[in-house]
């Protein structure tokens, strides 16, 4: 920079040459250019040709005086700042003198002048200069540095408001600088809720450099003019004024678009196997624990399926690696056509595939998609002018049956796979170690029970009870019936337990009440020996806070009488709930409603506490009357159980009862009722209506 500095320029203007010479010679110790002018006119010529530091003016001359010319300078705005100084012989006098200052003279001096005086004072001006130079140069460099910088840069005042600005910030944000200039900083930050309208003061820009810290964001978004995200990483810092507050922020950004990119590919490649591009095992991995996560919300399955090409090896071998290649690129697209959106395909590696099927709602979903997968590839590949088939053996293993984290699913559709290459390729397997093919089943009912209801899969069936004495008809038996839309239909025992496990079954219990009071209703009116319809109920009806409305509005609905209403309750479920029971059950009497004990002797109840019960029935289970003549202790329980309700003065009904035998022995034993094959087995309404017109 040193190689440009300017010499400075004092112009000497004089009518006498000769003072002129005496004059260069006293300023030529000092480091300056001369220059000398004998008029006015010349001296204000020169005045427009070179920047002076200093004029040092002659005050008398012929035509233009220095007052003159003092005038002229001040006309002129590349002129009117330049320092004179008035040298004169002849006006040496105060008047002349106030004048020359009036006009603007820096100094006024005498002749004969003082060399050292003089001296002294043009190096002041000299001084002055340099600095000002040193000042223009650095300005300069200060420019040339915003201009030439790569990084947009921002000035902004503390309101957030652009000060200055570099033309590469224009250029990043698509505009001009003098565009950019006294605009709000706040148009070109991303504002992400629209609604809300962006507070400068709120925002963490301000806040960060109003602590006087510096702010640095490695991954943000600037809006350019033309609306478009740009994608930058800037540092923020405080600008302080002279009493150390903060006065402002400079604010340098660059655009990070490649960084972006690159990154992007950067996780695209870690993440996406670069020949089908598919998902790779470890996006594979990281898919099932998203959907693991999600199922287990939802309490819904997701199936793991792994797919290895049979014989893939020969392909490869035979045809070359390129042909393999496209076939298991070709593999790919075929698969994706085989899963829904939500669904994932991976290649594994070499010619495995896997597969997320996320959410299903039975494991049958996974066969269908085995299935599809099998059937799609069947047709041929044309690859390079060769036409190859290929087929895949199919693993699958499901959450929550075959393992609950994605190791130990994958793991055994792995195993899963293996077999079923075993077992002859081109085909599915299901992983399973015994337990599987059951609990797969099981899972299938808990889920199909959640419609079950809702889709009027569910029925009833109605069985007689037989009056010994009067030798009649004189109760009904609702039995629950489930008519499941792929396995038929289904016993109450098979999915009663589920739908407790999955607290279904009070409002499937709510559905059976009503539906039996609506149907057996009219039975009442028809048959007058028919005195009771018994319904079941679940233990978790026992627990239901609002059980007795339930009842009410059942026999309301029907205008069903509450004395024919016979409620059986297993003596497990009273025995599981002894607290509210007894409760209970006197408020459901208070109803009229009466109780019975369903499958008596297998509940281990103690006899005193069942005594303070209002229960009216006790019905024997099928079990004791089954094995009456296989076994002694079996006979006397079921005497013993008949004696005892006499004793207190419970009716008894002999459940199960299957041969002429039988009943003969519970005739003997004075039991009241029986009901059983033998008689009748569980019937549908329409049935039961003809069989009770027959009978009554
Ligand atoms: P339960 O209340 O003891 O019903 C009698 C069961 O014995 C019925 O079985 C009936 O079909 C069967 N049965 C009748 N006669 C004979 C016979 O001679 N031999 C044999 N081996 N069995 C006979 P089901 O219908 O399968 O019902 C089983 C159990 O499911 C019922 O036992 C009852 O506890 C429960 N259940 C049925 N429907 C409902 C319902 O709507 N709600 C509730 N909570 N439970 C129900
Ligand atoms: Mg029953
Ligand atoms: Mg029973």
């Amino acid at each position: 920079m040193d190689d440009n500095k300017e010499i400075p320029k004092i112009l000497m203007v004089d009518d006498k040459p000769e003072n002129l010479v005496v004059l260069e010679k006293l300023l030529a110790p000092l480091e300056a250019t001369l220059y000398k002018a004998t008029s006015g006119n010349s001296a204000l010529t020169l005045t427009l040709e070179h920047d002076f530091v200093l004029i040092l003016l002659d005050v008398q001359m012929p035509g233009m005086d220095g007052y003159e010319v003092l005038d002229m300078l001040s006309w002129d705005d590349r002129t009117k700042y330049i320092p004179v100084i008035f040298i004169t012989a002849n006006y040496a006098d105060e008047k002349h003198q106030l004048k020359g200052y009036r006009y603007g003279a820096v100094d006024y001096l005498f002749k004969p002048i003082n060399e050292q005086i003089l001296l002294g004072k043009i190096k002041v001006f000299l001084e002055l200069y340099e600095q000002k130079q040193q000042y223009k140069q650095l300005q300069k460099r200060y420019q040339l540095i915003l201009d030439s910088a790569g990084e947009g840069v921002f000035g902004l005042d503390l309101k957030g408001k652009i000060i200055f600005t570099n033309p590469a910030a224009a250029k990043l944000l698509d505009t001009k600088v003098d565009q950019l200039i006294n605009q709000p900083f706040s148009n070109m930050l991303k504002i992400t809720d629209n609604s809300d309208p962006f507070e400068w003061e709120a925002s963490e820009l301000y806040k960060t450099l109003k602590s006087g810290n510096v702010l640095y964001k490695d991954d943000d978004i600037f809006i350019k003019f033309n609306r478009d995200p740009l994608p930058v990483e800037y540092t923020a810092s405080p600008i302080h004024n002279e009493k150390n507050q903060v006065a402002g922020i400079v604010l340098v950004f660059s655009d990070i678009t490649l960084r972006k990119t690159v990154e992007a590919q950067l996780t695209h490649m870690a993440l996406y196997d670069h020949l089908t591009q598919l998902p790779n095992r470890i996006l594979f991995e990281k898919t099932i624990n998203r959907a693991l996560a999600r199922a287990e919300r939802h309490n819904r399955l997701i199936a793991v399926m792994f797919l290895d090409l049979d014989h893939f090896k020969n392909i490869n071998d035979t045809l070359g690696h390129d042909v393999g290649d496209l076939l298991l690129k070709g593999v790919g697209e075929r698969l994706k056509t085989c899963i829904r959106e939500s669904d994932t395909i991976a290649r594994l590696g070499g010619d495995e595939f896997a597969i997320v099927l996320d959410e299903i709602e039975h494991p049958e979903d996974a066969t269908i998609v085995a299935k599809k997968i099998i059937e799609v590839l069947k047709a041929p590949f044309n690859l390079d002018e060769h036409e190859v088939f290929v087929s895949t053996s199919i693993g699958i293993s499901v959450y929550p049956l075959s393992g609950s984290d994605s190791i130990t699913l994958t793991k055994n559709a792995d195993i899963a796979m293996y077999r079923a290459k075993h077992q002859g390729r081109n085909n599915y397997r299901f992983f399973s170690n015994g337990m599987n093919e059951e609990n797969i089943h099981r899972l299938n009912l808990t889920q199909g029970l959640r419609h079950a209801l809702k889709r009027d899969e569910f029925f009833l069936c109605y069985q007689p009870i037989y009056d010994l004495r009067q030798k009649t008809i004189t109760g009904v038996e609702a039995l629950l019936r489930w008519n499941h839309p792929t396995l038929g239909v289904i016993q109450p025992n098979d999915f009663i337990p589920m739908a407790e496990e999955i607290s279904m079954m009070t409002v499937i219990g709510e559905w059976v009440l009503k539906t039996t009071c609506l149907t057996c209703r009219p039975w009442l009116e028809k048959f007058p020996r028919l005195k009771t319809i018994s319904v079941n109920i679940a233990s978790s009806q026992l627990l239901q806070r609002d059980f007795l409305d339930v009842i009410g509005h059942a026999m309301e609905q029907a205008d069903f009488n509450p004395k024919n209403l016979q409620l059986e309750i297993t003596e497990t479920s009273i025995m599981t709930n002894t607290a509210r029971s007894a409760d209970l059950l006197n408020r459901i009497q208070e109803l009229g409603v009466t109780l019975a004990i369903d499958d008596f002797g297998t509940g281990y109840s103690s006899l005193s506490y069942l005594k303070r019960l209002p229960v009216a029935t006790l019905k024997i289970d099928c079990s004791f009357i089954q094995d009456i003549f296989d076994d002694i202790d079996d006979a006397a329980i079921v005497k013993t159980i008949i004696a005892l309700g006499k004793s207190m003065n419970l009716k008894t009904v002999a459940e199960g009862v299957e041969t002429q035998e039988q009943l003969t022995f519970l005739e003997e034993a004075r039991c009241d009722e029986i009901q059983g094959f033998f008689y009748c087995k569980p019937i549908t309404a329409t049935e039961m209506e003809a069989f009770l017109q027959k009978n009554q």
